[in-house]
């Protein structure tokens, strides 16, 4: 199936078993929100717990914070998100569509990236086991064309960037023929910069009134409170503070699904250190977040790094995790070593003093910062695109079923009594009553069998229990699992202990330690 018809079916799946509506839907939505539905929620908060518990359970010197939203305009004066948060758009006269020209360029050079994989791939099929990928790519001279024209490309569009020169960037769209995917036309306005940043205004009267922004990023309510935090908690460098919590960004192109997001939420830890051990900690993190992505157990071959070329006017290091998606590797989480830009820059604006005296070196300093941020709704895309799978079972019939790691699926158990009498459903009532203390339980006792497995596939539910006649004698049910669909018989003393051994996040984040 092609890829494209696959993230097409994950965005109706998303919608079929409630996961993901577009906001305002009954009056035909509204562009780039998203609400998450009754399956999304859960599957949302499993998410947001098993990073909040690797952060804040896991590490002594990690604690959580939740700052407002609504902060002082200040803040994003001194953050640079007033002058310098802006994107590079550009629009096409024909269709009248709007693009980020960076974005433009970026999926240039993978459609180079492409060409190379299919002849290495084209190649790999043709000569079989004695293939040699690295001799093709260094000799095949369609392969060397294809890369030289990518590097080229790659080394102009960082000048461009680095440079903010808006011209030489329509300029580059130009000269590689990047056409609108709408009208297919060239006809390409200048390149303009766009503010991300929405406003509204605080105060009852309108004389009164106080331009204040949505936060575009959760970080600088935590960089806000570090004094705060660091003098109440008595915490030490090295220390962290993490917080998750909507953040808000104009997006000029916002097409992907819950991929871009003009409302979307945010996981970010930011990690305060000496000056001097920035790149230690750095490197660090950096293994740290993406042992935290593997653990879940998708392929380590769906991950990669990616280092920015342009750096953010804060950042001496940045990197991002890129996760292969439906449409390539894409970021979900960026990890960047801040300096002490932040604070020196709250320090200034606000007039008080952000020193941290380090007992151990006898010297106060202003504290460097490892960023780490991850977007909840991507991470949740992620696991969606991974999970989603279509299999032809013997017999020719076909399910769809949400492989998701068991400690982050929505419905941990489902309670299926084999009829609708015989005391059965008062059984199957009796066994949730017990065990929905703990774990996430549906009862259904509507349709067959096969039609309530199915159904339970469809939302990634790990176990099934059915309660059959037998029970009523022996206290045993079925249990079938949910990505093998084998069954066995067990007894209902044991569920508890079957179960949550095998969904808990214990056992998840035990991997990261
Ligand atoms: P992009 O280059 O894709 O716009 P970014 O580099 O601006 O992303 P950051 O500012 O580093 O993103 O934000 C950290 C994380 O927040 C991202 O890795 C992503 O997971 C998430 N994120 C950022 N913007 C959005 C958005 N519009 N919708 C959903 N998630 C987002």
């Amino acid at each position: 199936m092609a890829q494209e018809d696959v993230f097409k079916k994950i965005v109706s799946h998303c919608k079929e078993y409630g996961f993901v509506f577009r906001s305002s839907d009954i009056y035909d939505g509204l562009g780039a929100v998203y609400d998450y539905g009754q399956m999304g929620v859960e599957l949302k908060n499993n998410i947001k717990q098993y990073w909040w518990k690797s952060m804040v359970l896991l590490h002594e010197n990690i604690v959580g914070i939740d700052s407002a939203i609504f902060m002082h305009p200040t803040i994003w004066k001194a953050s640079g998100h007033v002058d310098a948060f802006n994107d590079p758009l550009i629009d096409n006269k024909d269709s009248k569509k709007r693009y980020r020209a960076d974005v433009l360029i970026e999926d240039k050079i993978a459609k180079y990236e492409e060409k190379i994989n299919k002849e290495v791939a084209k190649a790999a099929k043709r000569f079989g086991e004695a293939f040699d990928a690295d001799q093709f790519k260094a000799t095949n001279p369609r392969v060397l064309a294809n890369e030289e024209k990518k590097q080229a490309l790659h080394t102009r569009f960082a000048a461009a960037l680095n440079a903010n020169d808006l011209e030489e960037l329509r300029q580059i769209i130009l000269d590689e023929e990047i056409v609108c995917p709408i009208s297919g036309s060239k006809n390409w306005t200048d390149v303009r910069q766009f503010n991300l940043m929405f406003s509204t205004e605080m105060g009852s009267t309108a004389e009164g009134a106080n331009k204040i922004y949505l936060r575009p990023e959760t970080a600088q309510g935590i960089f806000v409170n570090y004094l705060n935090v660091q003098k109440t908690g008595r915490m030490k460098i090295p220390f962290g503070i993490a917080q998750i919590g909507k953040a808000f960004r104009n997006e000029i192109v916002a097409r992907q699904f819950i991929f871009r997001m003009r409302e979307f939420e945010q996981m970010e830890m930011q990690f305060f250190v000496r000056p001097g051990t920035e790149m230690d900690y750095f490197k660090k993190w950096k293994e740290l977040r993406i042992k935290w992505h593997k653990a879940l157990g998708f392929g380590d071959d769906h991950y990669r790094f990616h280092d920015h070329e342009k750096l953010a006017h804060y950042a001496n290091a940045a990197t991002d995790i890129e996760f292969l998606m439906p449409f390539g590797f894409k970021e979900v989480e960026g990890i960047h070593s801040r300096t002490d830009f932040d604070l020196k820059q709250h320090e200034k604006f606000s007039g008080k003093s952000i020193k941290y005296f380090d007992p151990e070196i006898n010297e106060s300093y202003t504290p460097y910062v490892i960023e780490t941020s991850i977007g909840v709704d991507r991470m949740f895309l992620s696991i969606m695109s991974s999970a989603y799978c279509e299999e032809t079972l013997e017999g020719g019939e076909t399910r769809v079923v949400l492989k998701l790691p068991a400690a982050l699926a929505p419905v941990k158990l489902a309670v299926l009594p084999l009829t609708k009498k015989d005391g059965l459903p008062e059984k199957a009532r009796e066994i949730m009553n017990d065990l929905k203390f703990e774990l996430n339980c549906q009862y259904d006792e509507k349709d067959s069998i096969g039609k309530r497995y199915r159904r339970q596939d469809a939302i990634g539910t790990p176990f099934c229990i059915t309660i059959d006649h037998q029970t009523l004698e022996d206290n045993c049910v079925t249990i079938r699992h949910r990505d093998t669909m084998l069954q066995e018989r067990v007894n209902i003393e044991d569920l508890k202990q079957i179960i949550s051994k095998q969904t808990t996040l214990t056992s998840l984040l035990k991997q990261l330690m």
